[in-house]
C-alpha cells in the first residue's frame, strides 16, 4: 500500500481541501498555496501571542496562575 494518507497531503488553507505537498496552485479554488498558508501562519501566530499576552496579563493580576 503506498496510497498517500492524509496527513501526508498537504491543505490548502483557502478552501481546506487536501492537495498534494508540493502543489503551488490548489486545485480545488486556485487559490496560491503557500500565500494562503502564510496567511494563516500570521493570523495563527497572532491568535497564539494574543492568547499569551491576555494570559500574561491575567496572571499579572493575580486572576490566573502563569503556568495554566
Ligand atoms: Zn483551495
Amino acid at each position: 500500500m503506498s496510497a498517500l494518507r492524509p496527513h501526508q497531503l498537504g491543505l490548502c488553507r483557502a478552501c481546506h481541501q487536501f492537495i498534494k505537498p508540493l502543489e503551488r496552485e490548489c486545485p480545488h479554488c486556485g487559490a496560491n498555496v503557500l500565500r494562503a498558508a502564510l496567511d494563516y501562519q500570521e493570523r495563527h501566530d497572532m491568535a497564539t501571542r494574543a492568547a499569551q499576552d491576555l494570559n500574561a496579563l491575567l496572571a499579572e493580576l493575580g486572576l490566573v496562575s502563569p503556568h495554566s
